[in-house]
């Protein structure tokens, strides 16, 4: 019994590759070759080569006594805000852009909602020299000029979705339909544990590198390998994967998941996908779906524009289905005030979805010997307006 995918890529009932006719072919090569690509020497070497020198890992593990005080427990942070581009989003994009080399694609197409997975991706594909169009919604375009700036600047082609609401879903759905278009010569980077079998598997592999510091780096700070607790915030799932991949079987560690409440589950303006979602099918994969009475996908909401998604990664609904971990909405207000204590405690200014996994905080009930580590997926610079017109 695991909870990772299997060979198919399923998790229990969840995950497999739903996809149109013409991209079976990408699809299937990329199931037949991605563990392999991923295990060979060559690409380790390059991978571990470019996450210590380029992204600067590994990521501290921080002892944060004023917040562990404040819990009545000890309280690590994993540091993924510390990394070059200011999240997690980069230990996948290079993972990716690698294997993509590897297929001898030329040119590089990603979604992006509120653009750090845009940024994460025209990085790389700068320092590679390749080809990056990334798909953007309209609204969030003009909600995150900064990112969009940024992406422009590295040489990358922004593509404004008008669909929909012009949200993340739409920007999605436009870059499955570029991938149909061009599946010869174009690679599909998604940003997250999402999408059509091998992506929720792949993105989890590559983020791994989170799991396996923090066995190395609580082994040394500890004397033991393995905490009580481990909390992520959950939009598609990647930073939650990486952080939970090495203990997902390990019953000795409970599991952790925030997700976006928005105003409040009942409100409808919310992104809580396990607490609402029924089963469906969205970007290519089984999964817990917000949707209507007709199968229609609702538009979601979150103050964070990174968790504002209606799916959830394949891992993740089965984590909750199987009752492997525990699962929370944290709605805005309990972000923002999270967020603010953070900063007001330890000096560290989270992103606004991280801000999600510490209103977790307050809503479990500790012992003082327990051990908690707590992933802060990114930093908050993005996100200062915000936490100045709440806070
Ligand atoms: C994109 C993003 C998330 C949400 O994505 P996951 O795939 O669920 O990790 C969380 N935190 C930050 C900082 C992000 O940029």
């Amino acid at each position: 019994m695991t909870y990772l995918a299997d060979a198919n890529g399923y998790y229990g009932e969840f995950g497999g590759a739903f996809v149109p006719e013409i991209l079976h072919r990408c699809v299937q090569e990329l199931q037949s070759m991605y563990l392999e690509v991923l295990h060979s020497a060559s690409f380790r070497e390059d991978f571990d080569r470019l996450l210590r020198d380029y992204v600067g890992r590994p990521s501290p593990l921080y002892l944060a006594k004023r917040l562990s005080h404040r819990y009545g427990c000890k309280i690590y942070l994993k540091r993924e805000d510390l990394n070059h581009t200011g999240a997690h989003k980069i230990n996948n994009t290079v993972g990716q852009i690698l294997l993509a080399r590897r297929l001898r694609k030329r040119r590089i197409i990603a979604e992006t909602g509120a653009g750090q997975h845009g940024v994460a991706t025209a990085t790389v594909c700068a320092l590679m020299g390749m080809e990056c169009v990334v798909y953007m919604g309209r609204t969030d375009v003009e909600r995150q000029r900064v990112n969009v700036e940024k992406m422009k600047m590295l040489g990358a082609r922004v593509v404004p979705v008008t669909s929909g609401n012009g949200t993340l879903k739409d920007a999605t759905n436009e870059a499955i339909r570029d991938w149909c278009c061009h599946p010869s010569d174009t690679y599909y980077i998604i940003g997250s544990t999402v999408g059509p079998h091998p992506y929720p598997d792949l993105v989890a592999r590559l983020q791994s590198v989170i799991s396996e510091e923090i066995r190395k780096q609580l082994q040394e700070q500890e004397g033991r390998d393995h905490p009580d607790y481990l909390i992520a915030c959950v939009g598609g799932g990647s930073n939650a994967a990486g952080t939970i991949y090495h203990y997902v079987d390990d019953p000795r560690v409970q599991i952790v998941l925030a997700e976006a409440g928005g105003k409040g589950v009942e409100t409808g303006q919310t992104a809580a996908t396990i607490a609402l979602g029924r089963m469906g099918i969205i970007h290519g994969a089984r999964t817990y779906v917000i949707q209507n009475e007709d199968g229609q996908i609702e538009e979601p909401y979150s103050i964070s524009a990174g968790l504002d998604y209606p799916g959830i990664g394949p891992m993740h609904a089965n984590l909750a289905r199987q009752k492997r971990a525990i699962v929370l909405a944290v709605n805005d207000d309990e972000a923002i005030r999270a967020a603010y204590e953070l900063t007001r405690l330890e000096g560290i200014i989270p992103a606004l979805e991280s801000a999600h996994a510490l209103g977790a905080l307050g809503k479990l009930r500790f012992k003082p010997e327990d051990v908690v580590v707590l992933t802060v997926s990114g930093r908050g610079d993005k996100d200062m307006e915000t936490y100045l017109r709440f806070g």
